[in-house]
C-alpha cells in the first residue's frame, strides 16, 4: 500500500496509490500526489511501472502522475507505459501536457467504460463502472484457472517413469505408461485450480457492479472514507462507510477486506470496530504495509506491516494520526 489517505495527505498517510507486484510486473492503481516519494520511502524505489490504472480523475488519485512521468522522462526511460482510466483521461492528459513536458517513451492512454482492459500472462484486468461523483471505475485483476495438482502416486501406478515424462504430463501431453498404454494428463492431474482475484473499489458508494465482480475475490481493497454516523455525508459525496464496505465484503464472501482511503477525521480503530461488526476478515494497512496474496491452496492473504520508520518524529507520525486537515471530500 503506497498511499492510504482520503482526499488529502496526512503526516502518516499519502493519498491513494496501491502497487501490485505480480511476477516481474509492477502496476499501480491510482497515483495520488507524492506517489514518487512514497515509492522511494517504501524501499521499492522509482520502479518502472508497466501499467497505471486510475479509478477516477479526482486530484487525490492522479496528481502524482505528472511528476512520475517527468521523472521517467528525465532518466530516458524507453519502456512503454499504459495508463488506463475512465472517460476524460485523454482530455486531462492533454491539459497536463505543458506540465509534463516531453515524454520520450511510448505512453498509451486507454479510456474505458468497463470490460476487459488488459489481458496476458495468465490473467486479465476487468473494469466495472462504479458510483462516485465523477466517472469512476473499479478494477479486478483476475488470474486464469491453473492446471490441477500432479499426483505422483497415480503416475507411478499407471507405469509412467519418473523424470521427463512427468514434466510432459504436467504440461498437458499424453505419454506412454505401462506396456506402452497411453496415459493422459487428466488421469494424473487433479481438477483445475482457481487463480487469485484482487478487486479495487476506487472511490464509490456501495454498488452492484462492484459486488458482482468482487464475489469470491481473494482480496477486496475497498474505500472506507466515512463512519456510519456520517452516512448522509457519504451519500452526498458518493463514498462508502466502513460498515457498508464490510457489508459488501460479507455478501461477496471475499477472502480478505482491505480498507483504505481513510479520512483524517476517523481513527483507524473506529473504522476497524465498525467494519468488524459486519465482517471478520479485515485488514487496515498503513502506508508501506504489504498484503501478501498466496494461491488459495497455500493459505489466506496476509498483512505484513512495514518496519517502523526510524526516529522519534517518524514514530510519532506513524502513530494513530490526529485529524490535521479538514477538506472537502474528493
Ligand atoms: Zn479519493
Ligand atoms: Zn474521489
Amino acid at each position: 500500500m503506497v498511499g492510504t489517505a482520503a482526499s488529502v495527505p496526512t503526516a502518516a498517510r499519502g493519498t491513494s496509490a496501491t502497487m501490485i507486484a505480480r511476477g516481474g510486473r509492477r502496476w499501480l492503481v491510482d497515483c495520488g500526489e507524492g506517489t514518487q516519494r512514497q515509492l522511494m520511502r517504501s524501499g521499492l524505489g522509482l520502479v518502472d511501472l508497466d501499467l497505471v490504472l486510475l479509478t477516477h480523475l479526482h486530484g487525490d488519485h492522479y496528481l502524482g502522475l505528472p511528476g512520475l512521468l517527468k521523472s521517467y522522462g528525465l532518466r530516458d526511460r524507453e519502456r512503454p507505459l499504459t495508463v488506463i482510466g475512465p472517460r476524460g483521461l485523454t482530455a486531462l492528459m492533454t491539459a497536463l501536457r505543458p506540465v509534463i513536458g516531453r515524454v520520450p517513451f511510448p505512453l498509451a492512454l486507454q479510456e474505458s467504460d468497463g470490460g476487459t482492459v488488459w489481458a496476458g500472462e495468465g490473467a486479465r484486468i476487468e473494469a466495472v463502472p462504479t458510483r462516485h461523483s465523477v466517472a469512476s471505475l473499479g478494477y479486478a485483476l483476475v488470474e486464469d484457472l491453473r492446471p490441477g495438482a500432479f499426483d505422483p502416486a497415480a503416475a507411478r501406478a499407471l507405469g509412467v517413469e519418473e523424470g521427463p515424462l512427468w514434466g510432459r504430463l504436467q504440461r498437458g501431453e499424453s505419454v506412454p505408461g505401462a506396456g506402452g498404454a497411453i496415459v493422459r494428463p487428466d488421469q494424473v492431474m487433479g481438477p483445475a485450480r482457481p487463480g487469485r482475484t484482487i478487486v479495487f473499489s476506487g472511490d464509490t458508494e456501495p454498488c452492484d457492479s462492484l459486488l458482482e465482480i468482487a464475489r469470491g475475490a481473494t482480496v477486496l481493497i475497498h474505500e472506507a472514507t466515512f463512519l456510519d454516523e456520517d452516512r448522509e455525508r457519504a451519500r452526498q459525496t458518493r463514498h462508502s462507510t466502513a460498515r457498508e464496505a464490510a457489508a459488501l465484503a460479507r455478501e461477496a464472501d471475499v477472502g480478505l477486506l482491505v480498507l483504505t482511503h481513510l479520512s483524517s477525521r476517523c481513527m483507524p480503530r473506529d473504522v476497524r470496530a465498525e467494519a468488524a461488526a459486519e465482517f471478520a476478515r479485515i485488514a487496515i494497512p498503513r502506508d508501506f504495509d504489504q498484503i501478501e496474496v498466496p494461491f488459495p491452496e497455500k493459505g489466506p492473504p496476509e498483512l505484513h506491516p512495514a518496519r517502523a520508520p526510524a526516529g522519534p518524529r517518524a514514530a510519532q507520525a506513524a502513530a494513530e494520526e490526529p485529524a490535521t486537515v479538514s477538506a472537502p471530500d474528493l
